[in-house]
């Protein structure tokens, strides 16, 4: 690994100056999971890495039950599945928590991490889309809010620009009426990226059917897809098994898989149609409350 610089600043506002002082130089640094990797690898440089964890606001998990949850970037995946009323609130985030590599991982690895990195497999991208979260990105400009559906852009890259650091992820507050669930394939017992991924988020009305979805699929595109006109169909049905398959259905047009060792481009795009029938079905079983 080439030698670089190391800071860890205790605010915001010096790790922006840090970040804009060194433009492409610099890279942040939360759990290192990611990061530490590709610098030993050579695949990424820096001249000087920024510890972003003393910073108070980047750790901070909040839960406000007219707010939502606040949730600092660089908090780790254990925390989230560690809080039970956060784990409650937003189950899909805590299953896609729990299964990004082993708990030694889940220890440092961070949600903010795992979305700034950008892969299209990502296990915590889905669920953050699926439960509509936010983006609060701080940078040389001020502030911006960017929604989680449209922050990765192509396989490793997001909508960060030179000097931007992501502060804060944003989950609107939830209900009795709603509930969620991630869940993904992977060929192996072992830790393994997905072949496919899908997270699911329902809320039912007061007539029992469902009010409103939002659906969203990982490995199965150059990034992490809002699966829109699945959401939109379930909106106004019963909950019903058939109707789920549907979703599932149209869900597989927003996937346009590679081939690769882990699947081939009709493997994955069945996945789909399994792993959002399946997440609805746990969805609804949660608020129903044996999930
Ligand atoms: C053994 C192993 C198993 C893994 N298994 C999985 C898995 O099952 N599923 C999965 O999805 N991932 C997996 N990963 C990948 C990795 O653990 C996750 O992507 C993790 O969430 C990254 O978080 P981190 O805090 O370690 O990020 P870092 O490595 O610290 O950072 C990742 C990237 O994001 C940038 N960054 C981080 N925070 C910010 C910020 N606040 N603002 C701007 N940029 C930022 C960094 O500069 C870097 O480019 C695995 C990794 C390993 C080593």
């Amino acid at each position: 690994m080439k030698p670089f610089d190391y800071a860890s600043p205790s605010t915001i506002q010096e790790a922006t100056a840090l970040l804009e002082q060194h433009g492409d130089d610099a890279r942040v640094l939360a759990g290192g999971t990611d990061i530490i990797v590709q610098l030993r690898e050579g695949l990424r440089d820096a001249e000087i890495v920024i510890d972003v964890k003393k910073i108070p606001e980047l750790t901070a998990l909040d839960l406000c039950n007219e707010g939502g949850l606040t949730l600092g970037a660089s908090t780790p995946c254990c925390d989230v599945y560690e809080t039970p009323d956060v784990a409650a609130a937003y189950p899909a985030l805590a299953d896609s928590a729990h299964i990004v590599g082993g708990w030694q991982i889940q220890s440092r690895a961070s949600v903010g991490g795992n979305l700034c990195n950008s892969s299209p497999a990502a296990d915590t991208i889905p669920s953050l889309i699926a439960h509509n979260a936010i983006c609060l990105i701080e940078g040389p400009t001020g502030t911006r809010e960017v929604a989680a559906q449209d922050f990765c852009t192509a396989p490793g890259r997001n909508v960060l620009e030179s000097g931007e650091l992501l502060v804060t992820l944003r989950l609107p507050a939830v209900s009795d009426s709603e509930s969620s669930a991630y869940e993904r394939f992977i060929r192996r017992n072992e830790m393994d990226i997905a072949v496919a991924g899908a997270a699911s988020w329902i809320k039912r009305g007061d007539d029992g059917n469902i009010a409103d979805a939002r659906i969203a699929l990982s490995a199965v595109a150059a990034t992490p897809q809002f699966a829109q006109e699945a959401s939109e169909y379930l909106v106004g049905k019963a909950p019903t098994e058939e109707n789920f398959s549907q979703a599932g259905e149209l869900a597989k047009n927003v996937a346009s898989p590679i081939d690769d060792m882990r699947g081939t481009v009709e493997y994955r795009v069945n996945l789909v149609g399994v792993l959002v029938k399946r997440t609805l079905a746990t969805a609804l079983a949660r608020i129903q409350g044996d999930g």
